[in-house]
Order: structure tokens, then C-alpha cells, then sequence
């Protein structure tokens, strides 16, 4: 007789099927055990050359993206591990609990690009801060996806992570429905520094999974800066090219699908 969590594995294979950490792509029978597709394996699509030094995006021979260039960011550097184009389907996995082995693989990825591409980021940071979900969104979804990443990012660099620095006060309408201008005023006082931490003259590298248009980011380090830190760096897994957009999975697509994936840890 098939055992309950068999045929409920099943049902979960079936939907979601073994893919590749970084690409999305379903992995070819024979190979389902691996974490990472072929061309991923050979040459991990991490970026490079030119980066933009506030969001780590490609850019031909400047310091700054166009967007950047016109953004007063209140933190003083930021850079990300891949391009958005290559990671949607992949971050998008990362939000279900049952695929905690993607988060373990992409956060070693992380450690690697940042002690390769910015070693004396490594030196520089005192702290990781998480950027916090809601904690609404939290409690259903049972875990925060950027935690999961920080965790294998402070293990594998020996950083000290301090995941609930940062607090989120009060709920918020999702962030891609809105304007430039509107997501400013959405987010205006909505997070605080917990008293469990002294940030004081601290830096803080700031830890998220996507940098879109880096509103978050910067209330972030905003309220960070007021509570008394030194400096704030943000690191991204991915960054959003100028003409990309993000898509959230509606949290009710998700539901029918959620008991099963909270089955696998
Ligand atoms: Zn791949
Ligand atoms: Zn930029």
C-alpha cells in the first residue's frame, strides 16, 4: 500500500516537478536529483563585467544604471547575483515550503558571488538584516524565502545574521500594483528597528531577493539610518532590468497547493 505522504509526494511531483535552482527548468528524468540543470552547472549565469554600483545590474562603461543615476538612495552601495530575466521562475519556487533544498543551493550561490565579486563587502559588513515580509504574509506562508537565503549566506561567509532587525508595522498594498510615487507613500513608515539590536555606527548589509525599483530597499535602509547605522549595502539574488516586470503568484493560486508543500521539509 502506498503511505499517505507517497501519493501526497506524488501529487507534488506531478505539479511541481524537480528543476533547476536557478533556471526554472524541469530537470530530464534521470537527472531529478540534481539541483541545478546542465548549461547552469557549466556556467552559472551569475552577473558580471560593468555593474551598476547601486543595483548591480549590467550597464555598459558607467558607475550607475539610468535609473540609479536620478534615485537618491540612502544607502551608500548595492549589488545582485543574477539578472531577474534568468531567476523568475525560480523565485517563484522559492516561495513554497517544500522546496527549502532550492533555498539551501542559491544561498551558497549567493556567499560564492559575493566573497568572489565583493570580498571586501565580506570584510565590511557587521551585521545581515533580512528584509522583512508582513508578518500576515509570514504567518501563512509559514517562513520568509529571504531568511532561508541569509541563514546559508551567514553560515557560509561566517557573517552574523540578524534576521528580525528589522520589523514591518503595518500592512501594505502589494508594492507591483503601484507607482513609483504611491509605493514611496505605501511604505513610508511602515518598518521599524527592533529594540532586541543595537545598530548603532553598524554596517549592515541589507539582504533581498529582488531589486526592482528599490523602494523597499531604501525605506529599509532609511529606518536603519535613523536608528543610528553606520552605512547600509544592499545584496539582491536578482535584479530587474529596465524593461522587465515582476509577477507575484496570487496567494489564492497558491492555497489549493500550500498543504501539500508544507508536507515535504
Ligand atoms: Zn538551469
Ligand atoms: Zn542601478
Amino acid at each position: 500500500m502506498i503511505a499517505k505522504k507517497d501519493w501526497k509526494e506524488g501529487i507534488l511531483r506531478f505539479f511541481f516537478p524537480p528543476h533547476c535552482a536557478i533556471c526554472g527548468a524541469v530537470l530530464p528524468w534521470g537527472e531529478q536529483n540534481k539541483i541545478l540543470c546542465e548549461a547552469c552547472a557549466a556556467h552559472t549565469p551569475f552577473l558580471s563585467g560593468e555593474r551598476c554600483r547601486m543595483c548591480g545590474r549590467e550597464i555598459d562603461n558607467d558607475v550607475l544604471c539610468q535609473r540609479c543615476r536620478y534615485a537618491d538612495f540612502a544607502f551608500c552601495a548595492g549589488a545582485a547575483v543574477f539578472s531577474y530575466a534568468i531567476m523568475r521562475q525560480a523565485i517563484a519556487w522559492l516561495k513554497f515550503q517544500g522546496y527549502r533544498n532550492d533555498a539551501k543551493a542559491i544561498g551558497v550561490l549567493m556567499a560564492q558571488y559575493l566573497q568572489q565579486q565583493y570580498p571586501d563587502w565580506v570584510e565590511w559588513t557587521d551585521a545581515i538584516a533580512v528584509v522583512p515580509l508582513h508578518p500576515n504574509k509570514r504567518k501563512w506562508r509559514g517562513f520568509n524565502q529571504v531568511s532561508c537565503l541569509c541563514e546559508v549566506l551567514s553560515k557560509e561567509t561566517n557573517l552574523p545574521i540578524w534576521d528580525n532587525v528589522l520589523i514591518r508595522q503595518v500592512d501594505t498594498i502589494p508594492q507591483n500594483q503601484l507607482s513609483q510615487k504611491q509605493r514611496r507613500e505605501n511604505l513610508r513608515h511602515v518598518f521599524a528597528v527592533s529594540q532586541t539590536y543595537d545598530v548603532t555606527d553598524k554596517h549592515i548589509l541589507l539582504v533581498d531577493d529582488i531589486f526592482t525599483t528599490g523602494t523597499t530597499l531604501q525605506e529599509c535602509s532609511r529606518t536603519l539610518l535613523r536608528a543610528g547605522a553606520a552605512e547600509v549595502r544592499v545584496f539582491c539574488l536578482a535584479v530587474v532590468s529596465k524593461c522587465e516586470k515582476t509577477q507575484e503568484i496570487p496567494d489564492k493560486k497558491r492555497q489549493n497547493l500550500g498543504d501539500f508543500m508544507k508536507l515535504e521539509k
